[in-house]
């Protein structure tokens, strides 16, 4: 089939290349031109986006930031997967949240506000508290941190804001899954994930929460989902919280390219071509450990894939603080020595000044 992917990132890129194996043709339209235009069979940019349409036999998306025209008529073809209720939800915090909460699903308390002022007002109320713009916000972006009631950082302009009580939670973790159109659902099992400055900085599985599954399976079934998805949650005391959902695959996934029988990426060609997904087995321990802010020098890399079980991606981007670079899959044939692994190429990546580079 010609696969349309809206979005040009490294999950495209994945998709990508997984889903040749299968033998089917992509079709990225980006006018950023990222990792994923550079292999496409074509890449188009946002302009061209009817012609990109008619050439598709079904579209996909791998980020969230799609003109919502272009999901519309993607959708009025009735080739879009999966399905514009999802990624309509997660176009702003505010509905992503009132979603999830109208639902059911547990999330932190919050409010939706219409200014700064009328935000740190919430926010006050809570004590501590995360004020998120409603829009545009990821990986920490957006995002002003309320301490007892007193914020002193910089005020952005008046927009919608959602305000959330900061959770002290135990944990961050992850789920990973994937429906297919006769309605079978699979869940890889949860990773363990670590964040630093509000982006990921490694994450790895098994981690034991059959409960975050049951969630994740809830919710895809409430959304009538097609494709993969990554949930992420908080850990408090004895249950789970969803911080956010991802109706694409995820960051916290690329391991299940090492570690399991059938990776996220191909579960997602799998789900959205129409044909039946696989269950995942879970082969090694698995994870993965993001470079951010600067590339490894040779001889750190050499240091990295020395260890063994380690798989460096580089997305050829321009090294900037902040900015993902690529990743390192790790996998080990036991829990400790993976963990061992991560630690170690996460040293060798950010030593003690990860600040310097997040
Ligand atoms: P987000 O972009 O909403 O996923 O936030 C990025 C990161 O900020 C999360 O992975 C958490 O580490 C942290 N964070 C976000 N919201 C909260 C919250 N309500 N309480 C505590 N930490 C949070």
């Amino acid at each position: 089939m010609k696969i349309g992917i809206l979005g040009s990132g490294q999950l495209g890129w994945m998709i990508i290349l997984e889903g040749r194996r299968l033998g089917h043709r992509f079709l990225v339209m980006d006018s950023a031109k990222g990792p994923a235009s550079e292999i496409a069979d074509k890449s188009y940019s946002n302009e061209s986006y009817r012609e990109f349409l008619r050439e598709c036999d079904v579209v996909t998306y791998e980020f969230e930031n799609i003109p919502m025209e272009i999901l519309e008529a993607a959708s009025d073809e009735g080739k879009l997967l999966p399905s514009i209720d999802a990624i309509r939800i997660k176009k702003k915090r505010s509905t992503e949240k009132d979603y999830l909460a109208g639902k059911g699903f547990r999330v932190a308390p919050y409010h939706v506000c219409g200014t700064f002022d009328e935000a740190l007002d919430r926010a006050a109320s809570f004590g501590d508290a995360v004020i998120k713009t409603s829009s545009e916000g990821y990986d920490g972006k957006g995002q002003f941190r309320v301490r007892h009631g007193q914020y002193t950082g910089e005020r952005p302009v008046d927009q919608e804001f959602v305000v959330e009580k900061f959770v002290p939670f135990d944990y961050e973790a992850s789920v990973i899954v994937s429906r297919d159109i006769t309605g079978t659902t699979y869940c890889y099992r949860p990773s363990l994930n670590f964040n630093y400055a509000g982006k990921l900085r490694y994450s790895y599985s098994p981690l034991r929460g059959r409960k975050m599954e049951e969630i994740a399976l809830r919710l895809v079934k409430e959304l009538d989902y097609v494709g993969t998805m990554g949930i992420e949650f908080f850990r408090d005391g004895a249950d789970y919280m969803i911080n956010e959902i991802a109706p694409r695959v995820h960051n916290t996934g690329h391991h299940t390219l090492r570690g399991f029988s059938v990776s996220q990426f191909e579960q997602h060609v799998l789900a959205v071509t129409g044909s039946e997904i696989i269950k995942p087995e879970q082969f090694v321990p698995s994870g993965v450990v993001n470079i951010i802010g600067n590339w490894p020098d040779n001889e750190a890399e050499k240091r990295i894939i020395s260890m063994g079980g380690t798989t460096i991606y580089n997305y050829f981007k321009q090294a900037r603080k902040g900015r993902k670079l690529g990743h390192v899959n790790v996998c080990s044939l036991s829990f400790s020595a993976l963990s061992e692994k991560i630690r170690e190429t996460d040293r060798i990546l950010y030593g003690n000044k990860a600040d310097l580079f997040f």
